[in-house]
Parts: structure tokens; C-alpha cells; sequence
């Protein structure tokens, strides 16, 4: 088997030294659990945060150990009552060719409903955060206005597509004018801005002041930066805004020498918004109403889905440096093995 190790830690932007390709003898399971071949493994922004040991929701990737991931994997052999050889399982079973378990965490996909890549993507993972963050965190209502940021991507597509089934007004912030092309034409934005054609935070603000002249009831952060600083005056009173994450940030300080706090902290009171992270593991009881939702949404095409795929366990770790530049359109994955 192979397996890509954390070979050192990034100083911020990383860089392929950081890891490292090892071959294994492929394991065996052992009682009471199964080997699996991956198919598919998902390449998220949050991976960048295991690479560093600073403190964190979760634990840091140890030096030497195989990169965390969300894993698409065939069953090949099976000590375990509930799994038997060929039966398709979503779980983490990390940057590697086989994994062995004991079935915690993991979940059988329904090929039937949609290709089985999509249980890391708009029926996985990111899915489910999307929905999170637009059902529970920020109570998203018809007849309101929403900004996304990385609107095109993972995360991005399915709120913006469940916020226009909601009814409310869309406006996305993707780099490059194909993504922003794709938000407003596939995905039903009402408009998009190319955040790679403005320059700072004021220019940002200027560009959203025209897109939704009324202002925003809802901000779903992704990448902080240039976008957070046009978004903050152009938030309405009492609006609402879920951290989902800050990709800008991940390497390094992308909001320029300026201490932006001041303007932050007077911004949430004076306008009196609501401001609240969220991680998607700590709201596992909405898997079920999301698949009971967004399922039917994305079979019968409504909920529309597009992926990135590498070939190749071994170009994992240039796809996941290209998806920190924004090289990625849509879900990130890499074809690990045959399905
Ligand atoms: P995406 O598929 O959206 O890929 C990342 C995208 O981020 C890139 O394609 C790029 O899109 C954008 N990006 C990268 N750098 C910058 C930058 N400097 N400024 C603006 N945009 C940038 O990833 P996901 O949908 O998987 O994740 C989106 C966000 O959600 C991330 O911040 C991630 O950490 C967070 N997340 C949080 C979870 C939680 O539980 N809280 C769970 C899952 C994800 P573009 O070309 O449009 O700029």
C-alpha cells in the first residue's frame, strides 16, 4: 500500500517537502474490523490547519503520521458483522491506498442515489456544513439577502442553491470571471463579484453596495480578507453572520498591516450583529434531515454539483497546494483507485 506521511510542518504557505509518498505492506484486519481500498479521497482547506500544531478544534497530523482525509473506499475484507467485501463506505481513512476499521465513522453510500464520489462533496462533508451554516447557524429566510464567499466551491455551491430554493437574494464572491459565471448561470446566484478583479476591502465594498443595494441579513464566511472587510459595511442592521472558515488566513495575514479589529468590534455593535463560528462535527444530528433533503435535491438535478479530480495518490499533495491558490472548481478530489 501507499500513504502520504506529514514529513514537517509548513512555515506558512506549504510547500511539497512537507510530505512524503511511503510504501507499507497493505494491513489485515484483525477481529471485529475491515480493509478497504480507497476510491476517492476529499482534499479540504481544514487539512492545512493539521499541518500546524498551534491550538485548534482538533488534534494536529504528528510528524510522520498520514495525512487526515474524508475517504470513498471499497470494502475488500471483512471480520465485521455489518460490512462484507464490496459494500461502498464513506469515513476517514486518510491520504493512503488501503485503510483498516473497526466501522466507527463510517457509513455505507447509497449508489443508487448519486455517484458515490458525492458523499465527499454536495452529499457529504461540505454538504451537510452548507446546510449547518444556512439552517442553524444563520436562520437564512426567504425574502432575505445573502453574500457567500468561495461561492463555486465545496461548501459555497450548495449554500448558495439551497439559499435560492429558500427564496432569498444571492450575492457570491468567487475568483475568476469562469467561477463567477458558473455561480450566477448554474448555480442561480443573483450576481457574482470576482474577487481577483478588486483590489482591497473598500473597492470590495463598493462592488456589494451594487449588487445588493439594500445591504446583507446574511454573511456566510469562508475566507475572511478583502471579502470580510467589503462585507462588514454593507451588513443591515441585526444581521447575522456564520465563521465558517477564513482560507485567506490558513498560510499567513492577507488583511494588510492595519489592526482590523477596531473596525470589527465597533461594526458588530453598532449594527448589532450576530457573529457565531460553527464546526460541522459538533451538529452530526442534522446528517440525517440533510440527506433526507439535499438527496432527492441533487438525484433529481436540482442541486447541481461539480468536481475537480486528480489522478493518483502520489499528486495529492500539488492538488491540495493548488486548491490554498484557488486552482480547484468545485469539489477537490483524487482518483486514489478504480471504482
Ligand atoms: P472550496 O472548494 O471552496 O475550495 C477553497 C476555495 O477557497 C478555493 O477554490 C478558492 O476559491 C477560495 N480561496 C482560496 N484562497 C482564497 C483567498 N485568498 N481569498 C478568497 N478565496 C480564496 O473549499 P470548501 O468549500 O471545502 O471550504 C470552504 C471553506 O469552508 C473553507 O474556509 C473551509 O475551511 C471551510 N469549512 C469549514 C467547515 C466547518 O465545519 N466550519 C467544514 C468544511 C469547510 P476562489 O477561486 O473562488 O477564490
Amino acid at each position: 500500500m501507499q500513504r502520504i506521511a506529514l514529513a514537517s510542518r509548513p512555515k506558512g504557505w506549504p510547500t511539497a517537502d512537507n510530505f512524503r509518498l511511503e510504501q507499507g505492506e497493505i494491513p489485515s484486519p484483525g477481529p471485529g474490523r475491515f480493509v478497504a481500498r480507497t476510491i476517492w479521497l476529499s482534499l479540504d482547506p481544514y487539512m492545512r490547519g493539521r499541518m500546524d500544531d498551534g491550538p485548534s478544534y482538533a488534534k494536529p497530523v504528528e510528524i510522520g503520521g498520514t495525512m487526515e482525509g474524508g475517504t470513498v473506499s471499497e470494502v475488500v475484507e471483512s471480520n465485521h458483522p455489518d460490512y462484507k467485501p464490496g459494500d461502498i463506505v464513506v469515513g476517514r481513512m486518510g491520504w493512503a491506498t488501503h485503510g483498516v476499521s473497526d466501522g466507527e465513522g463510517m457509513r455505507k453510500v447509497d449508489p443508487s442515489i448519486a455517484p458515490i464520489s458525492t458523499a465527499l462533496g454536495v452529499l457529504g462533508m461540505p454538504g451537510q456544513t452548507a446546510y449547518v451554516g444556512l439552517n442553524r447557524i444563520l436562520e437564512g429566510k426567504s425574502g432575505e439577502t445573502i453574500c457567500v464567499s468561495a461561492a463555486s466551491g465545496a461548501v459555497g455551491a450548495v449554500v448558495t442553491q439551497l439559499a435560492k430554493i429558500k427564496g432569498m437574494t444571492v450575492v457570491g464572491v468567487a475568483g475568476g470571471a469562469d467561477k463567477c459565471a458558473y455561480v450566477v448561470e448554474e448555480l442561480g446566484a443573483d450576481a457574482c463579484i470576482d474577487h481577483r478583479s478588486v483590489e482591497d476591502g473598500k473597492q470590495m465594498a463598493e462592488k456589494m453596495a451594487q449588487a445588493a443595494p439594500g445591504g446583507f441579513d446574511c454573511y456566510f464566511e469562508n475566507v475572511a480578507g478583502k471579502t470580510l472587510l467589503g462585507v462588514l459595511p454593507n451588513m443591515k442592521p441585526f444581521g447575522r453572520i456564520a465563521i465558517c472558515g477564513m482560507i485567506s488566513l490558513y498560510s499567513g495575514n492577507t488583511m494588510g498591516d492595519q489592526n482590523q479589529l477596531p473596525l470589527l468590534w465597533r461594526t458588530l455593535l453598532v449594527k448589532k450583529l450576530r457573529a457565531q463560528g460553527f464546526i460541522v462535527s459538533d451538529h452530526m444530528d442534522l446528517m440525517k434531515p440533510f440527506l433526507a433533503e439535499v438527496g432527492p435535491l441533487v438525484k433529481s438535478g436540482r442541486v447541481k454539483f461539480r468536481e475537480t479530480v486528480t489522478d493518483g495518490l502520489e499528486n495529492a499533495p500539488e492538488a491540495f497546494l493548488g486548491l490554498l491558490r484557488g486552482e480547484n472548481f468545485g469539489k477537490q478530489l483524487v482518483r486514489v483507485g478504480a471504482d
